[in-house]
This record gives C-alpha cells, structure tokens and sequence, in this order.
C-alpha cells in the first residue's frame, strides 16, 4: 500500500491574505468588495504595502480585510474570481487580482453568514467538540445545486494554506465515489449482493508470517457480507473486490470524466498491466494527486439531489465598479448517476450513520443525514462527508499518528445542529426504485419460508431472482 504523503501539491494554495501581484503603479484608494448572498459585503480587497507579511519578492500585494474566520471563504471567492478573469480576459492572475481592486469590482459570492456563524462556533480556534484539537482541520457547507455557503480553514503548519482547495487523501469517503455509486450505476451490483469479507492478498513475508491486505478496522470474519454492510462498516477488502468486478480502469475513468478528478498515475498503472498496484488509491482514497474538500463536497451532492452534479464554487457574480456584468454563473450542472443509482445510493449511505455505522455520530433525530467517513493511515486524514436534503457537509482533520478514532461525525453533527433546516424537504426519491425485503442467508428476494429478512432498495431494472429457501 502507498503510504506516502501526498507530495508536491502545495501551490494550489498560496497566500491565503496576501495575493501576490507584479509591479504597478496603483492607486491606494480603490477597494474591491466581495459580497455575502444578500448583497451584503463580507471582505474589502486593498493594495497591500511593501512591508505587509507574505509578500512576493519585489512585488506589491493585493491584500483583503475580512472578519476572522472568514479567511478560507475569501480566498477561494477571491481566486475563483481571478479565475474567471484570467479566462474572460486572457490576463495572468496577478494582473487578475489587480483588476480586482483597480476597477472596484464587486465579486457576488452564495454565502451565507449564518452558516458560517454555526461553522466557527464549532470549527473556530479551540472550540473543535468531542476532544479534537488539530492544528490541521477544514468544514465547508454547501448547497445541492453547487454554492459553497461557508468554509473554514486553520493551519499551523502553514497559515496560507487553506483546506478547502489543498488535496489531501479522502480515505474511504471515495468508495462512494469510485466503488459503490458507479458499480451499482452499471448494475454490477445491488445492495443485497453478497461477498466474503476476506483478505484480497494473502503473503507470506520474510519472517515466514502471514500479512494480509487490505487491512479493515476490525478482524476479518470470513463471513459473507452484503455490499450495504460493507459500505456501512466501510469494509476494506469487499470494497476492493466490488471495485475489481467493476473495473479500475472503468473507475478512474468515471472519477475524472464525471468529478473532474485526477487519476493520470492510476490510469498509467492500469495502460501498464500493474493495476493491482493502484487499488488503494481506487478504492480505498490514497489517490495520488489527492483530492480536495471543495471537489468531494461537490462530488457528494448527487446522492442528495437525483445524480446530479455541479462544480462547488463561492463565485455567483461580477461587476466593475460603475455597475456593469462581468459575470454571471453559468450552471455546469451534469447528471452523473441516474436518479436511480443516486436514491439507492442515498438509503446505503443513510445507514452509514445508523446503529453501528462508521458515522452512528453524525445522527440527528428528525434530520434525514447520509454521509460517509473516512480514515487515511495514522489517523493523518479524519473526514465525514453528509448531507441533508438541504446542504453537503465536509468536515477534515489532521492528526498524524494519532491513531485515535474519527471524530468528524460528530463535528458535522454539531455543525448541522447550529444550521437552519427548513421543514419538509427530502431528497429526490426515483419512482425506479423498489423498497423490498431480501433473504439475508442468499442475498435475494425473501420468500415466505426465508427465516431471516432485512429490507433494501433496488433499482427495479435490475431486481433480485426469488430466494429458493422452503
Ligand atoms: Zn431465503
């Protein structure tokens, strides 16, 4: 297994309050505003001085005032917006922030400062629940329809980092995204199909002892499982074997033409017949460009909302000072699972936060949760990734060898308890899928003489055979 730290993917954030921007001439005075959902600004950009931290060498800044906490939020509104500039314009990103401020551009953004209030009572300095003080964590909200509402970040490595758009390992929260949604989209498997929760390899190392791989959080109990079970207790090795039967050059192809992952060493390592090399980036999240909080917030929305996906982003609108459009968001929105696949998939990740489930604490009585954790080795990535019919929610931590359990589903929990909720939504049911009950000794439909039945959800185009107990 890769247990190599992600390298080389800093970059993607660099200064987190100070933009950098090459020599000009500029004016003092002039501010750019980024504003909330109501129109109400949130952050004020600014020319920075010579003297200001983080500077480029021999540069001037673009720098921003924002109230604390609100940093992570700004800065990915800040460079979304430099992006779509840099597009429109054909300008480089310095020349991007400088426009910004030089023409007094208002940046419209979805959020909300109410979520974010929730979000820093519980993710803000030394105020993490259930004992979790990492240096290192993130939360972001979103809506179904692709808006981050709110994020936060903190780092002690590195105060410009910021989680939300810096890759780290998703762990096993990718399993619904490489694993479970796409095999069961292609009818490979149903939420009752069985399989034996043992070892994929079985070796004998050099001191004669057996190792065995994957290694799941329990010991193996070479009993059959179904794929509902393996998801809920996040089994390694059945996650691995469903992923075989489904293809790992299929599902590398899936996470990057649908989620815009990036998966080039895995699909060079499949062109190059080494395939079983990858299968913990695959299925079990240890990608090795990473992925980033924004990306699997955004890959998560189709199971809340009937399969569809929208790229998660902060920016709604911009305008130069004198009031003009610049731009206007253009939804990108793609269906990626069949409403079908996406409502199977939601009940499965329902249970996830049940009874005995990884996430049994991210539970709130009367909110309909899903979600998903997820673990990379030594405790180094903690995440949860839920929803309600109403918002995604990401939380992440770091606490290298700690080895101590997750704690993220009980973060999201508090986050999702401090948010309003309206009343009566629910998620995109499919007419397609059938609630039935199976046999649990066969894994197919129950008869009146099968002892043992469990109820599931099924796509009805690819319903269970009739169990032959009698
Ligand atoms: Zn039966």
């Amino acid at each position: 297994m890769n247990r190599k730290r992600v390298a080389g993917m800093a970059g993607v954030a660099a200064a987190c309050v100070l933009l950098a921007l090459a020599g000009h001439i500029l004016s003092e005075e002039k501010n750019g505003i980024v504003t909330d959902a109501g129109g109400n600004e949130i952050a004020r950009l600014m020319y920075g001085s010579q003297t200001d931290d983080n500077q480029m060498d021999g540069n001037r800044t673009v720098r921003y005032d924002c109230a604390d906490g609100y940093e992570a939020y700004i800065d990915l509104a800040c460079r979304e917006a430099a992006e779509i500039l840099c597009e429109r314009k054909g300008i480089r990103e310095e020349e991007a922030f400088r426009m910004l401020v030089e023409e007094e551009m208002t940046i419209q953004t979805a959020f909300r400062s109410d979520v974010m209030e929730g979000l820093l009572d519980v993710c803000g300095e030394g105020r993490m629940p259930s004992g979790v003080l990492a240096t290192e964590r993130a939360a972001a909200v979103g809506d179904t329809k692709g808006h981050v509402l709110a994020c936060y970040s903190h780092s002690a490595e590195d105060s410009s980092r910021n989680y939300v758009t810096y890759p780290t390992y998703a762990g096993s929260t990718i399993k619904s995204l490489s694993v479970y949604g796409p095999a069961i989209e292609d009818d490979i498997i149903c939420w009752s199909d069985l399989y034996l929760d043992s070892p994929y390899w079985r070796t004998v190392n050099a001191d004669g002892e057996e190792e065995v791989w994957p290694v799941n959080t329990g010991s193996y109990t070479d009993k059959m499982w179904t794929v509902q079970e393996a998801l809920k207790k996040s089994n390694n090795a059945i996650a691995v074997k469903v992923l075989k039967d489904y293809g790992v050059g299929n599902s590398c192809r899936f996470l990057r033409e649908k989620f815009g992952l990036k998966t080039e060493v895995e699909e060079r390592a499949v062109f190059d017949g080494k395939e079983d090399d990858v299968l913990s980036h695959i299925a079990l999240g240890y990608l090795a460009a990473g992925i980033t909080m924004r990306d699997l917030l955004g890959a998560y929305q189709p199971f809340a909302n009937g399969g569809v996906y929208t790229p998660m982003h902060a920016v709604t609108a911009i305008q130069t000072g004198d009031g003009k459009e610049c731009y206007q968001e253009e939804f990108k929105a793609t269906q990626v699972f069949s409403p079908e696949t996406a409502f199977v998939m939601n009940r499965m990740l329902k249970t996830v936060v049940e009874k005995d489930g990884t996430g049994e604490a991210a539970f709130i009585e009367g909110l309909d949760i899903c979600g998903k954790t997820g673990t990379s080795d030594e405790s180094r990535d903690n995440w949860f990734v839920g929803m309600t019919p109403e918002y995604v929610c990401a939380v992440w931590y770091g606490l290298p060898g700690a080895g101590m359990k997750n704690e993220s589903p009980a973060v999201f929990r508090e986050i999702m308890a401090r948010v309003e909720h309206h009343e009566g939504l629910e998620y995109q049911k499919s007419e397609n899928v059938v609630e039935v009950a199976y046999c649990e000794k066969t894994g197919l439909l129950a008869n009146e003489f099968c002892k043992e039945q469990k109820a599931g959800y099924y796509k009805k185009q690819n319903m269970l055979e009739e169990c032959d107990c009698r």
